[in-house]
C-alpha cells in the first residue's frame, strides 16, 4: 500500500523530510532552506549534523515504525541521506508520504549481493565475485577468485568497513571472522591505475543530468581526495556516464546516485559500488558547481526541473577526518588564509580517528592547482 497524495510538485515552502542526519543531509538542508523548504529530520541520534540546520529533529530509532509514520505524515516528500534504513522503515513512511528514490532502489543498493547481481544482469561491467555463506564455501570459492580477493560484508557496508583483504589461504579464517560469520561477497582484487565516480540525478519526469567523471583517492578504505574533472581520457569519462545513465534508468531513480568504477591498466571500467544518494566525491559542486549535487537531489525528489550541472572551475576536494584533531584543534586560520579554499565543518563533536569531520574544497584554474592547494591547505591544518 502507498500513501493517497496527490502527485504533483513539492513546492518551496513545503517540507521535505530527510532519513538519516549526517552531512549528507546537513547539506541538503542547505540547499533545501536556501530555497524556502523546511526540513524535518529522523535519526536515533541527537544534536545531529543535519538536526543543527533543519527545522525539526526527531529523535527516534529507525525500527520504531509508529514514529516513521508520523513524521512522513509531517512531511510532502521523504528522501534519506543514509541508505542502510531498514526495508520496513522505508515501507511505513512510504504508505504515509512519497519517498524517492522508492526502498526499491534502497533494498537493491544496500546489499553488495543484490548491488552485484543487478548490475551484471544489466549488462554492466563488475569484477567477479561470489556469494559466501560459509568458511568452507569461502576455501573453495577463493581458488577461482584470486587471492588476492576482498571478503566483504554483503549488507551494511561502507568506508572500507566490514572488508578484509586476502591475499593467501592462511587468511581464510581471519577473513570470515573479520565480517562476523555472515553472508558475505568474495571480490577478486582489482590492480586498478586509477578510481572515478560518476554522480548524476533524475527526476520523474526521467530528466538526467551528471557531473562527468571525478577522480578519486581513497586512504584505508575511505575517500581522501577527489579532483574534478576526473584526470581520464575523454572516451573513459563517456563511458563511465553512460554506465551511470543506465544505472539510474533500469533502476528507475528518482534523485542522486552516485556510481563508483575502478579504471583498469587496459582502459577498462569495472563498476565497484552504487551509492542512492549524493556523495562525498561530489561534495565539490557545493562550491564549483551552478547547481550542487544537494540542490539537485531536492529538486529531484520534489519534482522540479533539474538544474545546470556545469562546473564553473576546476576543483580539488579533500576530506578532514578526525585524525586531525590529535594534537588539539586544527589550525582553521592557517587553511583558510589560502583564499581559493573552502572550509566545510559539519558540526560533529567527537573527533575520532576516521570519522569525516569536514571537507575543504579548492578552486583554481587548472586540477593540478586545484590539487596542489587543497593538499596544502590541509597540511597547514595540522600543527
Ligand atoms: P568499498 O567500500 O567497496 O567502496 O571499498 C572501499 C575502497 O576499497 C574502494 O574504493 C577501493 O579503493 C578498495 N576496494 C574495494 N574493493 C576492491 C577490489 N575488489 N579490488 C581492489 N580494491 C578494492
Amino acid at each position: 500500500m502507498t500513501h493517497a497524495r496527490e502527485a504533483g510538485p513539492v513546492l518551496p515552502g513545503s517540507a521535505v523530510g530527510v532519513l538519516g542526519s549526517g552531512q549528507l543531509g546537513r547539506m541538503f538542508a542547505m540547499a533545501a532552506r536556501r530555497m524556502g523548504y523546511r526540513v524535518h529530520t529522523l535519526s536515533p541520534d541527537q544534536d545531529t549534523p543535519t538536526g543543527q540546520v533543519a527545522d525539526v529533529e526527531i529523535n527516534a530509532p529507525y525500527e520504531d515504525l509508529d514514529a516513521i509514520c508520523k513524521f512522513a505524515n509531517g512531511v510532502s516528500v521523504v528522501t534519506f541521506e543514509f541508505e542502510n534504513v531498514p526495508a520496513d522503515t522505508a515501507a511505513a513512511a512510504a504508505r504515509c508520504a512519497p519517498v524517492r528514490p522508492s526502498g526499491a532502489v534502497l533494498h537493491t543498493t544496500q546489499h553488495r549481493l543484490r548491488e552485484k547481481m543487478f548490475l551484471s544482469n544489466a549488462g554492466l561491467p563488475v569484477t567477479a565475485f561470489r556469494r559466501i555463506t560459509s568458511l568452507s564455501e569461502l576455501e573453495s570459492a577463493a581458488s577461482g577468485i584470486g587471492p588476492p580477493a576482498i571478503l566483504k560484508t554483503a549488507g551494511f557496508g561502507y568506508d572500507g568497513k566490514g572488508q578484509y583483504r586476502i591475499n593467501s589461504p592462511e587468511d581464510f579464517e581471519n577473513a570470515w571472522r573479520a565480517v562476523g560469520e555472515r553472508e558475505a561477497i568474495l571480490e577478486a582484487f582489482v590492480s586498478f591505475d586509477c578510481e572515478i565516480s560518476v554522480v548524476a540525478a533524475r527526476n520523474g519526469g526521467g530528466q538526467f543530468v551528471h557531473y562527468g567523471a571525478i577522480e578519486n583517492r581513497h586512504r584505508s578504505g575511505i575517500l581522501d581526495i577527489s579532483i574534478a574533472p576526473a584526470r581520464v581520457s575523454p572516451r573513459i569519462a563517456a563511458e563511465a556516464v553512460e554506465i551511470a545513465r543506465t544505472v539510474l534508468e533500469k533502476l528507475d531513480v528518482v534523485g542522486v546516485l552516485c556510481v563508483e568504477f575502478f579504471v583498469c591498466p587496459d582502459g577498462k571500467l569495472l563498476v565497484n559500488e552504487l551509492a542512492p544518494r549524493p556523495h562525498n566525491s561530489g561534495h565539490f559542486t557545493f562550491d564549483a558547481n551552478i547547481t550542487s549535487q544537494f540542490e539537485q537531489q531536492l529538486r529531484a525528489v520534489c519534482g522540479l526541473p533539474l538544474g545546470a550541472v556545469t562546473q564553473l572551475t576546476p576543483a580539488a576536494m579533500a576530506n578532514l577526518l578526525g585524525d586531525l584533531w590529535d594534537n588539539g584543534e586544527p589550525d582553521w586560520n592557517a587553511a583558510v588564509a589560502v583564499p581559493d579554499v573552502k572550509l566545510h565543518l559539519y558540526g560533529k563533536s567527537s573527533p575520532r580517528p576516521g570519522r569525516k569531520m569536514g571537507h575543504l574544497t579548492a578552486l583554481a584554474p587548472t586540477t593540478d592547482q586545484a590539487l596542489a592547494d587543497v593538499e596544502n591547505a590541509r597540511r597547514l591544518l595540522s600543527r
